[in-house]
């Protein structure tokens, strides 16, 4: 059995549709369980329609709920799906779309629970449009509400998974379906609490899903299928030379998502890492290409130069610095510090310290103000905006001496804020301004990956 999580390009259209429909089929051996996401751009439009019906704003409304109603109608018109069924099942959608937002225009206030509900209803319709397609195409396939399997706390907006209990219902709901010799196909990004209200994993969940429900199925591997050949040494709207890694580790493959790549959500790679799944990343586009692989150990002898596998970067952050000769000599400093970001659900990246000083860099300002007030009770604090952290990561990194000085060489006339050598050794991470990412990145990936590469790691 093998998960396979589609994101919102992959079913953007009836074209990208039919791709997806010929990739499942060619895995169909292999026991596909399927996870998609929104039709590309459907969940911005839900969110901002949220707002707009917030606000009061009926013109917008009206227009937003418009456009979403059609992008589907087109795509079932274009996959000629004539289904009565499936045209109730959008009606009814769009109908409980226009009621949410009477509720929200009522209250002149989105919660983040009514949030949940709307911004959902995305990956609602595109799980239902493909079942009638693969069905179409006759490839049995079957609509399970990921609803009635993962089971979140309530945190809405970012609902934490209760791995234990999702993975009975997974196990009771989704196995008979496989078994049976169908595709399950649920919707990524979507749980429901305890009162059976409907959560959300938070932006680019689906990643993170397909994890959590392959791990729950104990699946031989994750595939996660996008608009990018893999992952790749750099970003390729900064470098367009940008090579694609053949295959990495977890823990590099982490960092990354964690420090800006955009090709994973942060957390996707725990629920593969705690049961060792390869987690791969494939293009549906171009679905010949063999993508990334992301497992415990690299399966290659690492010839060559692959000291940094690569290069990721963070924009618009914010760098907060606290001093207080108080903290000379004192214990108890950094944790009264850390309980006020924890206070205002704000998670720190990068932290560094001096006998007096601590810095660290934020990307959830909502509660700034707040955080800076109680720190200001008993430290000094600088804000800085417009920061970007920048991360090389490897493995190899941790066996290369001098690997900082070789990098920061290279930057001598670039401001550096703050510099960390992760832990784990595996990562290097600065912070700059903003305006230096897109040189700092290009003349980074110029030196790492301008010679002579692994062709077992890197696709050259
Ligand atoms: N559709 C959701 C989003 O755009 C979740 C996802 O695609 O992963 O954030």
């Amino acid at each position: 059995m093998i998960a396979m999580k589609f994101g919102g390009t992959s079913v953007g259209s009836a074209e990208a549709i039919k791709r997806v429909a010929k990739i499942i089929e060619s895995r169909f051996e292999r026991q596909p369980v399927v996870i998609t996401s929104a039709v590309g751009g459907i969940t911005d439009k839900l969110v901002a329609l949220g707002k707009s019906a917030a606000t009061g704003d009926d013109d917008l409304v009206k227009e937003l709920v418009d456009f979403i109603t059609n992008r589907h109608l087109e795509i079932i018109d274009q996959l000629r799906l004539t289904s009565g069924e499936l045209r109730r099942i959008i009606d009814d959608t769009i109908d409980d779309i226009k009621n949410l937002c009477r509720v929200i225009s009522s209250q002149k206030n989105i919660s983040k629970m009514l949030n949940d509900e709307l911004s959902s209803k995305g990956e609602y319709l595109a799980a239902h449009i493909l079942v009638e397609y693969l069905s179409q195409i006759k490839i049995p396939a079957t609509f399970v509400d990921v609803r009635e399997v993962l089971l979140t706390d309530s945190s809405f907006g970012s609902a934490k998974p209760l791995f234990d209990d999702s993975a009975k219902n997974a196990v009771e709901k989704i196995l008979p379906i496989v078994k049976d010799g169908s595709v399950p196909v649920l919707q990524g990004f979507v749980g429901r609490d305890a009162s059976a209200r409907t959560t959300t994993l938070g932006r680019g969940g689906s990643d993170y899903s397909a994890t959590l429900l392959g791990a729950m199925l104990g699946v031989d591997s994750v595939e996660i299928w996008s608009d990018v050949d893999g992952v790749l040494t750099a970003d390729p709207s900064i470098v367009s030379e940008a090579k694609r890694i053949r295959s990495m580790t977890f823990k590099e493959a982490a960092e990354l998502a964690y420090f800006g790549a955009k090709v994973l959500h942060p957390a996707t790679l725990l629920p593969a890492v705690t049961r060792d799944i390869p987690v791969w990343v494939f293009n549906s586009m171009r679905p010949e290409y063999s993508g990334t692989k992301i497992s415990r150990a690299n399966n290659n002898g690492q010839k060559g130069s692959c000291i940094v596998k690569s290069i990721a970067y963070k924009e618009n952050l914010t760098v907060i610095t606290v001093t207080s000769l108080r903290m000379l000599m004192a214990h108890g400093f950094m944790a009264s510090i850390f309980d006020i970001f924890n206070k205002y659900d704000t998670s720190v990246d990068l932290v560094s310290t001096s006998e007096v000083s601590v810095s660290m860099t934020v990307d959830k300002t909502e509660h700034i103000d707040e955080i800076k007030e109680e720190l200001s009770r008993f430290a000094q604090v600088e804000i800085e905006q417009d920061k970007a952290i920048v991360c090389l990561v490897g493995e190899q990194m941790k066996r290369t001496p001098g690997m900082p000085a070789s990098i920061f060489c290279l930057l001598q006339d670039v401001p550096i804020h703050l510099i960390s050598q992760g832990a784990s050794e595996i990562n290097i991470s600065f912070v700059i301004d903003d305006d230096n990412v897109d040189k700092v990145v290009t003349r980074l990936h110029q030196h790492f990956f301008s010679g002579a590469l692994d062709p077992n790691t890197f696709a050259v």
